[in-house]
């Protein structure tokens, strides 16, 4: 159930703005898909995200009240006290995200939990929610966010290119694809597919779904535990590329981006690779903290 948070704990973890451009949206909203159990994930965008992002999964869904109170500032079902920070097990815990993007766009969800017959259309432009009635529709949520940033005309100067806009929103996907291999994820535009990913038995399946046969076939599978536990795959040195940007780095599946440990693994490969070569990993850090 989503409770709004009280007024101490909320000083305490408040981030402040979350939503800078498109990719932000997506990141978001597919980790609020993937803390909802969600074993299937479909995102749909327009114009790199600027028109139109929709994601659909078949999580665990809200009630009519949740739905409303989701987009309040501050509501989670994930928390309530500093403490449970100590055994958290989702991606979100702040109840910040979909309070963000409604206050800057015009969202539609229609969502259905398990326990019920009918689900509930909400309809929130500007943050004010103008319409809640109740649908039928399927298990899950849908949550459509059209027009980002319709009413922050200076945000919206400072958006990329749609295509570069669209390139950051693929590889997030491609990011969350590869750490939950028990999710299937697909990223379509209107126009053509660009990530189908289904659920992998074989977490090796995954980088194969993203990058391919070729890729998958070079992998090194990594699985130390001392000084700390690091799982996953590093490319073999014939594989190699001009930037950093296949190097998937997350700690307790949560994908975090540190110069320190990409030059770790830079590092690791100092003799193998040409001058400004780099290579893929993905590389799961599990943290001893809890
Ligand atoms: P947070 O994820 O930090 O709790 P959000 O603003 O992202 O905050 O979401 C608020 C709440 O809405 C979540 O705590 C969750 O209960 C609910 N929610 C959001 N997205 C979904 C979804 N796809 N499926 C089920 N519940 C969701
Ligand atoms: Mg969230």
């Amino acid at each position: 159930m989503i409770a709004k948070l009280e007024k101490h704990v909320i000083e305490q973890i408040a981030a402040g703005e979350v939503v800078q451009r498109p990719v932000s949206v997506a990141k978001e909203l597919i980790e609020n898909s993937i803390d909802a159990g969600s074993t299937r994930i479909d995102i749909k965008i327009k114009n790199g995200g600027k028109q139109l992002i929709e994601i659909s999964d078949n999580g665990y869904g809200m009630s009519k009240d949740d739905a409303i109170l989701a987009f309040e500032r501050h509501s989670t079902s994930k928390i309530r006290t500093v403490d449970d920070l100590d055994r958290l097990s989702t991606l979100g815990f702040r109840g910040e995200a979909l309070a963000s993007i409604s206050v800057v766009s015009k969202v539609l969800m229609v969502t259905r939990p398990p326990t019920s017959e009918i689900g509930t259309k909400i309809v929130i432009e500007g943050g004010e929610v103008t319409k809640v009635e109740p649908v039928g529709c399927s298990e899950g949520t849908t949550i459509t966010v059209n027009a980002l940033f319709y009413n922050v005309p200076a945000r919206r100067k400072f958006l990329k290119k749609n295509q570069r806009e669209q390139a950051l929103i693929y590889d997030i996907v491609a990011h969350y694809s590869l750490i939950f291999p028990q999710i299937a994820f697909q990223l379509n535009t209107d126009k053509r597919n660009l990530i189908k990913s289904p659920i992998a038995i074989d977490p090796r399946d995954k980088i194969l779904y993203i990058y391919g046969n070729e890729i998958a076939r070079n992998l090194i599978h990594i699985n130390c535990s001392n000084p700390i536990k690091v799982e996953g795959y590093l490319s073999k040195p014939q594989i190699s590329y001009r930037s950093r940007d296949r190097l998937h780095i997350y700690v307790s599946s949560r994908l975090i981006k540190s110069k320190l440990l990409e030059d770790t693994v830079i590092t690791a490969y100092q003799h193998l690779l040409p001058k400004d070569r780099y290579p893929l990993c993905v590389l799961n850090i599990y943290s001893t903290f809890y």
